[in-house]
């Protein structure tokens, strides 16, 4: 049963409207995906047909009470099923689900429904970006990274051999349904590497959220507290869409959203990809980032100090072993020179504030680095 006290509907609005921009709403609560059907109609009147693109490890948890709320409210609905990960997330995938969506026979005026956590977000905004030219796209996140961060934004692509993300699109969702009783079935690791994004926001914008967190007695309990997640993520939420109606495409304020992203980037890359989830890597890119700021003068001292603790406490790591200060290097002019050889480093500024600072001297650089390489 949806408790309607615990439904926040947060609301995306692109000023000034530009084309192919679409106000939409982000619904957040627990207990709520029995309502889904009702909010796409009202997201999509014109459509008849559905495809969703299905996570397999949510397709007989929360996905069929999705599909049936989908067809109690008049949609015709059919489905691929994809086995998430990193390793999914590419051009190939995407062909094959083309194909999918046109047996399905999608015309113009229907939509892809992306269920699942940010790989299914990422891909199912991806195919809806280029199928005929761009379709409808809804998502109903069940990752708690999808829910604060992959499935708001409009940011949709897939992984190229050489890197991650490397092929995409900007298209924005009509709507979005988060469920927070879903985070409860993923495992730990992956809700925590979830939560380091809603420490990353309240580090670059909002210190009273990161109050709140320092003040969480139990971490861990966190994942089955309701409550107290539809705060979380519906605060965190809010911060982001704030930012992405601004400035969608990156030009200014969106830039800020990357905090910790440099090093952890490049510790992903340096790692091959395998051993850190994106959340832990960006922790550990977090920890030299706020380093670095104190370093450079930009945030007062001390401020290291409080993230590490947040994040221990989390159980997040905030260094990591065994991995040499040159490949991360390596990686970082690699993440440059992509960027017109402008070395970019998202700084805080004290918690609740952020900057973008270049041009920073390459030695204290370096030593930020090295202090989170153990
Ligand atoms: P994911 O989609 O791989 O999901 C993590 C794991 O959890 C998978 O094994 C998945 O099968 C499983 N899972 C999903 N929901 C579950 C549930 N409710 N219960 C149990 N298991 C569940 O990873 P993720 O962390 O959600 O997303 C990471 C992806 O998001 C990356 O590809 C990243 O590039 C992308 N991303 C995109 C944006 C954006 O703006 N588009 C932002 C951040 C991250």
């Amino acid at each position: 049963m949806t408790d309607p006290s615990s439904l926040r509907v947060l609301p995306a609005r692109f000023a000034p409207p530009a084309s192919g921009l679409r106000d939409h709403d982000v619904f957040v609560g627990a207990s709520i995906l029995g309502r889904a059907g009702e909010w796409m109609r009202a997201a999509l009147p014109d459509a008849r047909r559905l495809h969703c693109i299905v996570d397999a490890a949510v397709d007989t948890l929360y996905a069929p009470g999705v599909y049936a709320s989908l067809q109690d409210a008049g949609f015709a609905v059919t489905r691929s099923v994809l086995t998430a990960g990193e390793r999914a997330k590419t051009w190939e995938t995407a062909g094959r689900l083309h194909e999918a969506v046109l047996d399905a026979r999608l015309d113009r005026h229907d939509a892809i429904v992306g269920i699942g956590g940010g790989v299914t977000t990422d891909l199912a905004g991806f195919v809806a970006a280029t199928y005929l030219r761009g379709i409808a796209v809804v998502h109903v996140p069940t990752t708690l990274l999808a829910q604060v961060d992959a499935a708001l934004g409009g940011k949709t692509g897939v992984n190229l051999p050489r890197g991650k993300n490397l092929a995409g699109a900007f298209h924005q969702p009509r709507a979005v349904v988060a469920d927070v009783a879903t985070v409860a079935s993923l495992p730990a690791r992956e809700f925590l590497a979830g939560l380091a994004e809603v420490i990353k926001t309240a580090v670059i914008l909002d210190a009273a959220l990161f109050a709140d967190l320092e003040a969480v007695a139990d971490v861990a309990a966190l994942q089955l507290d309701q409550p107290a997640l539809v705060d979380l993520v519906a605060r965190t939420a809010a911060h982001k869409l704030a930012i992405v109606t601004r400035d969608e495409t990156e030009a200014g304020n969106r830039a800020l959203l990357n905090f910790g992203h440099t090093v952890g980037h490049a510790l992903e890359a340096a790692t091959g990809y395998s051993r850190f989830l994106h959340g832990e890597a960006v922790a550990i890119g977090m920890v030299a980032a706020t380093r670095l700021s104190e370093a450079t003068g930009h945030a007062p001292a001390g401020t290291a100090e409080r993230l590490h603790d947040v994040l221990a406490r989390a159980g997040l790591p905030t260094a990591a072993s065994a991995v040499r200060a040159a490949e991360v290097l390596d990686k970082l002019q690699y993440d440059k020179k992509m960027k017109g050889g402008q070395g970019r480093f998202v700084l805080t500024r004290g918690i609740g504030s952020a900057t973008v600072a270049t041009a920073l001297p390459d030695e204290i650089v370096l030593s930020c680095v090295e202090s989170v390489l153990r």
